[in-house]
């Protein structure tokens, strides 16, 4: 084995991308294949975007760029975030590739060894990699179907400890879909406003991925008081269509902006050019195809959820928003399929894949085995027929 750090050692590939690339090899070998493993929303971004990257391009200046991001793409992100009620000057803003990025560094800048990090179970899985290798420790409530995925006030509190520096939350939830209502923001705010020393990450890529009328609550508009301590990470990726251009933003209290920065100076200088003039553009550009957006992912969980309700013992709390769903399939964890007996959330996908060509991914990857995660981000025809076949297969489990 060769010497590697033990950190590195630790880290685990995305088992989402691993089921991704199981069903594209089925693909391959001809297999007709459902993949409703991965979330990259399903469309390109407006012409707009393309043209204002074109136009970069034909007047490259051939230099670095500053290291929080150009003063375009920063100007262009304040004016988003002031337009859904955040209020934030330039210097608190700073870009990076992609959330993820943004995420990793934010761990890097915030954690010592052993400090941690409240978020709760299921939980998007790239969170726990980067916690842990920037020596974090992550406390999951377990928060299962019977309470809609959702962390209450009492478990946050209950998870608090004097170690504890970062409440990280996710809302839009990947992997849930599900979407927390006014109330129960405010209840979380109310604990964390409790606690004057814990920072607040909230992962806000999925705000505009929200249906049935309801409406995206923010930890900032409940309890204004806890501003000098919040985080927002954006992302282009899933509301522009743009997950290849990787560009993230983070607002924050200005030192840990300005952190950001510096981090950035020495870890990648700056996100390329192109995508941030793509990103601005996007940023500033007409918005009202969003709602085109949100409508159709709309449709198309109305499908997921109508086809699921078929499979007689499957629960699945009704997803309000991102582009998941992440039903409770405990009852047929141990039953068999001709004779095999599938004793684990992923044995059952697997079999799944194998047998009907249904690419999922197994609620094991997100911190909740006896489970599994749809991507709805594919086409009707795609997802009905994938649902239907999955139907078939979860009939013949006894
Ligand atoms: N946060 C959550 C909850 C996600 O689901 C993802 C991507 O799937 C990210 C962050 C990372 O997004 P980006 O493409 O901007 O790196």
């Amino acid at each position: 084995m060769p010497n590697f750090s033990q950190r590195a050692l630790n880290m685990k590939p995305s088992p989402i991308v691993e089921m991704a690339q199981k069903a594209k090899a089925m693909k391959k070998n001809g297999q007709d294949v459902f993949d409703f493993t991965l979330g990259i929303p399903n469309f390109l971004p407006e012409t707009h975007i393309y043209e204002a990257a074109k136009k970069f391009l034909e007047h490259d200046p051939g230099t670095y760029f500053p290291p929080r991001g150009t003063e375009e793409l920063l100007f262009a992100f304040q004016q988003a975030m002031k337009a859904d009620g955040f209020n934030y000057d330039t210097d608190q803003l700073c870009s990076s590739i992609g959330a993820k990025n943004a995420l990793s560094n934010l761990f890097i800048a915030l954690l010592n060894e052993g400090d941690e990090v409240v978020f709760p179970a299921p939980y998007w899985s790239s969170y726990p990699e980067s916690i842990e290798i920037a020596g974090g420790v992550c406390i999951n409530p377990i928060c299962d179907s019977s309470q809609n995925y959702k962390l209450s006030a009492e478990q946050l509190e209950n998870s608090i400890t004097e170690k504890t520096k970062i409440f990280l939350f996710n809302n839009p939830s990947n992997p849930t879909g599900m979407v927390y209502s006014q109330e129960e923001v405010k209840d979380l705010g109310n604990v964390l406003e409790k606690h004057p020393n814990i920072w607040i990450i909230s992962d806000d890529i999925y705000d505009k991925l929200i249906y049935d009328g309801e409406k995206f609550h923010h930890l900032l508009h409940t309890n204004p008081n806890l501003k000098d301590r919040m985080i927002i990470v954006q992302s282009i990726s899933k509301k522009y269509g743009m997950p290849g251009w990787r560009v993230g933003m983070v607002a924050a209290p200005k030192e840990l902006a300005t952190l950001m920065s510096t981090m950035n100076s020495n870890m990648i200088m700056d996100v390329p050019g192109v995508c941030m003039a793509a990103a601005t553009a996007a940023f500033s550009g007409d918005q009202t195809f969003l709602e085109e957006k949100r409508s159709s992912f709309q449709r198309r969980r109305d499908i997921v959820l109508e086809e699921l309700a078929k499979i007689e013992k499957l629960i699945c709390p009704r997803a309000q928003g991102a582009f998941f769903v992440f039903p409770d399939i405990s009852a047929y964890i141990g039953k068999s399929y001709q004779g095999e007996i599938l004793e684990t959330d992923l044995q059952l996908c697997l079999k799944l894949l194998e047998e009907t060509g249904v690419a999922t991914v197994p609620g094991s990857a997100f911190g909740m085995g006896g489970c599994l995660r749809i991507s709805y981000a594919c086409p009707d025809d795609a997802l009905k027929e994938g649902l239907e076949k999955m139907q078939g297969f979860f009939s013949k489990l006894v």
